[in-house]
């Protein structure tokens, strides 16, 4: 994947501050605060920094985090994975894999079949609706 890179200051122009704090600073928006946790209309989640797929509605689930949560993403080819020790425990952050915007992390605690919980901030993602629901 040919990947998508700008500057700090461009992306600071792109961005609002929000934005750009969760997802080029590894930000964490506050639980229930983001726009998405509770969101429950079909579409795609796309990346809010290049646009790229990320996540669908049909793999979200209610976790109780307050962060809109998923079994999976699109598909792996579209996040990175990388093992983060910044709050001094070992989590697996995701990123876009075109961009580099930090998304959140995953987690192994998720319901069958994948197990897999991706506790992702809202301000990393832009809900395209599905035609029929808008
Ligand atoms: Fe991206």
């Amino acid at each position: 994947m040919k990947k998508t890179r700008k500057t700090n200051e461009e992306w600071r122009e792109k961005l609002d501050p929000n934005t750009y704090h969760i997802t080029r600073e590894a930000g964490t928006e506050a639980a229930f605060t983001g726009k998405y946790w509770s969101e429950h209309s079909k579409g795609v989640y796309k990346c809010s920094n290049c646009g790229l797929e990320l996540f669908s509605s049909d793999t979200k689930f209610n976790s109780g985090s307050g962060w809109p949560s998923f079994t999976e993403a699109v598909n792996r080819k579209h996040v990175d994975l990388r093992e983060d020790k910044s709050h001094g425990i070992s989590q697996v952050e995701v990123l876009c894999r075109r961009c580099d915007a930090h998304l959140g992390h995953v987690f192994d605690d998720g319901p069958k079949p994948t197990c897999k919980r991706f506790c992702i901030n809202s301000a990393s993602l832009n809900l395209e609706k599905y035609e029929k629901n808008k």
